[in-house]
């Protein structure tokens, strides 16, 4: 039986190939950061996967060309989208700094060098070499920044993603050393690059699949923290309010303790609106929420149950205690002043406090309890804290 030969990988339409898999992704990239403007480095790996689909047109051209011209400008496109790529991971993960005029001064110093090589020397291996050195030192930041700073939603694009770019590397750190191992022989560096870059159609391929999951993670994030507050003043909204106190119940039935909550209600901020108008009403409603951000601990949790009515959850803070935060937060916004157009605008709010175990075990009883507790302290003349009555005997058999 006569052995079967494989058909020789053919570079051209590798190349084409390439272009075409980083042209799709340009558009489909460039196309979502229209619809959302507000999410950043969208725009950089748009223009990275643009330049990546230009330097493989450009590559393929070099094919025709007996002088090569295209191919060196090819691979400066190329390494003008890894680098585009980076800075867009950078942007999308919100790092703090701008890292652009870096990049820029990067690209320029090995775009320089390899100018430079290329006239000084002839042979195109020295090049190669060059280029897929700065492939691999890009390759390994990206690698480094996804690993870094993978979390929450996005954790699961950004580590495959991470995984991508350290393959990445190593293929371009192999192809690196197999060069100057042969003595920078441009015939066996070209002799090797239809498999590698059928490997990087692999990679390219993912790795634009892996963006548009990046930006799937986000868009989640967003939703998740949409549904849980309040668009308004920031705020927990209810459901998010109920579910964290489901939890605080959770942790204090298995380790002991215990939460407070208290219900606060502005003073006659009917009256306020009507006086100085809504949009200073709304300022109040956002000053408030500030103020008690502020005052509070990182645990606790300040939501907006509707309207003009909040709720805070104190855990690990009972009797006494819950008292004192709620008498805090009253003095803290009595003295919080509003601006207006007509001057500043004082605030007054009254609140009701119940807590875990003698007032009731769960959401609504709880609520229930230091909602009558807020409208005992409206009856005896606003702008004060009152304590629910504890439960009976029998409210707690049947709660
Ligand atoms: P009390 O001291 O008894 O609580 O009196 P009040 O005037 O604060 O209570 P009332 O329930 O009569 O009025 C609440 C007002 O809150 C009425 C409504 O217009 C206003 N309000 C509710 N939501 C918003 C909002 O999102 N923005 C603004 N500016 N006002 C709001
Ligand atoms: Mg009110
Ligand atoms: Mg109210």
């Amino acid at each position: 039986m006569g052995s079967v030969m494989l058909p020789a990988l053919d570079l051209a339409s590798i190349f084409i190939a390439n272009a075409v898999v980083t042209g799709v992704a340009a558009f489909v990239l460039r196309f979502i950061r229209r619809y959302h403007p507000d999410l950043a480095g969208i725009g950089h790996w748009a223009l990275g996967q643009a330049c990546y689909a230009v330097g493989f047109v450009l590559l393929y051209f070099s094919m025709l060309d007996p002088f090569q011209r295209s191919s060196l400008p090819g691979f400066f496109f190329t390494i003008g989208g890894t680098l585009l790529t980076s800075l867009g991971f950078y942007r999308f993960l919100r790092l703090p700094g701008r890292p652009e005029p870096y990049g820029l001064a990067f690209f320029l110093l090995v775009v320089g060098f390899c100018l430079v090589v290329s006239m000084v020397l002839e042979e195109p291996g020295y090049i190669m070499a060059s280029t897929v050195t700065t492939q691999a030192i890009i390759s390994s930041v990206n690698f480094l920044l996804l690993r870094r700073h993978a979390s929450g939603a996005l954790r699961p694009a950004a580590v495959t993603l991470a995984v991508l770019h350290a393959l990445w590397a190593l293929l371009s750190l192999a192809r690196a050393l197999f060069i100057i191992g042969t003595g920078f022989d441009t015939q066996v560096a070209i002799s090797m690059m239809p498999a590698s870059m059928l490997g990087g159609t692999f990679l390219l391929t993912c790795h634009a699949l892996g963006l548009v999951w990046m930006i799937v993670g986000r868009m989640q994030e967003h939703l998740v923290h949409q549904a849980a507050t309040d668009p308004l003043t920031g705020a927990l909204n209810r459901r998010a309010l109920q579910a964290r106190l489901e939890q605080e119940r959770a942790r204090v039935m298995r380790e002991g303790g215990g939460f407070a909550l208290a219900t606060f209600d502005l003073d006659h901020f009917k009256l306020l609106n009507d006086t100085h108008g809504h949009v200073v009403g709304d300022a109040t409603l956002v000053g408030v929420v500030n103020a008690a951000g502020t005052l509070l601990r990182p645990v606790d949790a300040v939501a907006r149950l509707g309207g003009e009515e909040f709720c805070l959850l104190l855990p690990d803070v009972t009797g006494d205690g819950a008292m004192a935060t709620a008498e805090r937060l009253r003095c803290s916004l009595e003295g919080l002043e509003i601006s207006s157009p007509s001057g500043p605008v004082a605030v007054a709010a009254s609140f009701g406090v119940a807590w875990y175990g003698t007032h009731g075990h769960d959401w609504p009883t709880l609520l229930k309890a230091a909602d009558s507790a807020l409208y005992c302290a409206k009856r005896n003349g606003r702008n004060r804290v009152e304590v629910a009555p504890p439960l009976t005997d029998v409210d707690l058999r049947s709660a």
